[in-house]
């Protein structure tokens, strides 16, 4: 922990937090990153001193990372205090303000983008790395998903490999990038998103699937045998020495019960039995807004986030069958201006429901629509979508901007 601070250290967080006060008290934002940028100024090596002698996990992926990273410290919770970004501050910054606000925390989980596990990993010498899956994002090609499970395997492989991986063995980029560590505990985590990895990322050949397996027809790199798994029936997670933990998640569906699994798995590598840690993700009802529930003129929304193909596709697993759906893209900056993403993702699944369609980039949806033969009103904004759906369950789908004004609506909600 971070008794042993030099005093440059322990004057660059002092800086840290009263940046980050500042920040807030003005209203912009929760002061993660513009604290992080000011303590890392004054002393450089502050996230590594912040972070030494914590027990620390990191939690990567291009989905679920968030969820996770949540569940992980509920988990630990039951043995300690953690240290975590826990609002989605997931680059060097935000992982500097997570440790300097939680001086007496003894663990930290921490969410890591993607392009900085490597520093991550040199920087907070991690006891464990929870690797979640691989798919491209938005503003991805498939090639850069390949070139970014490449990156990992080399950084994985220059670090000495010191931490345990908790590993995905459903996901064919996240097992070729983890096998080069000698401690790997897999799980099957599931992957609904297949389009990235129907080719071998170790040689190119193609991927054989048989059920839940898969493998490679030329060097043979295949599905490992998974030590966790989310049972088949039931909501439950079954554990290596085959002993089931009886989840009851307020969040839904079959990802975030795979969320569960690898939070568990991690819990356990810290020593947490997991008997006493499922429990404790049922308690998780909201991630920084996502699946938060609101009201409205007797409408219930339930808020899902997704930002990018294989997040649509699992949304679109999470809702009820039932409930009108209100789904809203956006466009800007930090969604990437290109939406012919959405060709990549099946809109079949909401046939013949009552479907509202709203956001800046609402007629790209529209037509995305009718493609699919999915009937769909459009609405300027996300009131007008409230107005035009009955009272009662409402789910309602965004990309990442149009989450953020939907959460705005509604005060920001957590
Ligand atoms: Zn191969």
């Amino acid at each position: 922990m971070s008794a042993n601070l030099t005093p440059r250290a322990k004057f660059a967080t002092t800086l840290l937090r009263t940046a980050a006060a500042l920040s807030r008290a003005t209203g912009r934002g929760d002061g993660s990153v513009i604290g992080g940028r000011v303590g890392l100024i004054v002393e450089p090596r502050l996230l590594e001193l912040l972070a030494e002698g914590r027990h620390v996990v990191l939690i990567s992926g291009t989905n679920g990372k968030t969820t996770t990273t949540r569940f992980t410290t509920a988990a630990l919770e039951a043995i300690g205090k953690v240290a975590t970004n826990s609002f989605g501050a997931n680059m060097p910054t935000g992982h500097t303000t997570a440790l300097a606000k939680a001086p007496k925390a003894e663990y930290a989980a921490l969410e890591c983008d993607e392009h900085y596990l490597g520093q991550l990993l040199d920087a907070a010498n991690p006891k464990v790395v929870a690797l979640l899956n691989l798919s491209r994002d938005q503003l991805d090609r498939a090639m850069e998903v390949t070139a970014l499970a490449a990156k990992w395997r080399q950084t994985l492989q220059a670090s000495g490999a010191q931490s345990t991986i908790v590993a995905n063995a459903d996901d064919p980029l996240i097992v070729w990038a983890a096998s080069v560590c000698p401690r790997v505990v897999w799980v099957a985590a599931g992957q609904s998103w297949t389009a990235d990895s129907a080719i071998c990322p170790n040689c190119g050949a193609h991927l054989d699937r048989f059920g839940e397996f898969w493998r490679c027809t030329n060097c043979g790199l295949n599905r490992p045998s998974p030590q966790w798994s989310v049972a088949h029936q039931g909501e439950a997670v079954v554990g290596p020495d085959g002993r089931r933990y009886d989840l009851n998640l307020q969040l839904p569906g079959r990802v975030n019960r795979a969320n569960a699994a690898t939070a568990l798995a991690v819990a356990s590598l810290f020593g947490v039995d997991p008997a006493q840690a499922a429990p404790r993700l049922s308690e998780v009802a909201s991630v920084a807004g996502r699946y938060a529930k609101v009201e409205r003129d007797g409408r219930h929304l339930r808020l899902l986030l997704a930002k990018n193909p294989a997040g649509w596709l699992e949304s679109f697993d999470m809702i009820d069958p039932v409930p009108p759906v209100v789904l809203s893209l956006n466009a800007r900056e930090v969604d990437g201006f290109d939406t012919s993403w959405i060709y990549d993702v099946d809109f079949t699944s909401l046939a013949g429901r009552k479907v509202v369609v709203t956001g800046d980039r609402r007629t790209d949806l529209a037509v995305r629509l009718e493609v699919d033969g999915v009937d769909f009103l459009v609405v300027d904004d996300i009131r007008a979508a409230i107005a035009a759906v009955p009272p009662g369950p409402v789910e309602v789908v965004a990309n990442y901007t149009a989450f953020q004004d939907i959460r705005a609506e509604f005060n920001r909600v957590n």
